[in-house]
């Protein structure tokens, strides 16, 4: 039984097997997964867009701060003052996530 292929561009009729279940070829599956791939990439900016600031200042927090707190406050709850022991900020959320787990 001839299938319709699930590519929106495509919609060729051909013969499913095990390999090609939903798609006519390997190229409109990638070209599908490679579609769905940017969406979420556009997703994921959005949610990045929705600015999230610091709980206890007004810094701006970085993406790949999955926390509430920036670096700085998270140096400062930790005791430490980074500017004057030239920690980077790598350093200070990684021993913040340490005392986190500590605690
Ligand atoms: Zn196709
Ligand atoms: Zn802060």
């Amino acid at each position: 039984m001839s299938k319709i292929c699930a590519n929106p561009e495509c919609k060729l009729e051909y013969e499913p097997n095990a390999h090609n279940a939903k798609y006519c070829s390997p190229e409109c599956r990638r070209v599908v997964t490679n579609k769905r791939v940017l969406e979420r990439y556009h997703e994921s900016k959005k949610e990045v867009v929705n600015d999230r600031t610091c709980e206890e200042c007004p810094t701006q927090l970085s993406i790949y701060n999955p926390d509430n707190v920036c670096a700085g406050c998270k140096a400062k709850k930790l005791g430490i003052k980074v500017r004057e022991m030239g920690i980077s900020k790598e350093l200070v959320e990684e021993m913040y996530e340490i005392a986190q787990k500590n605690q």
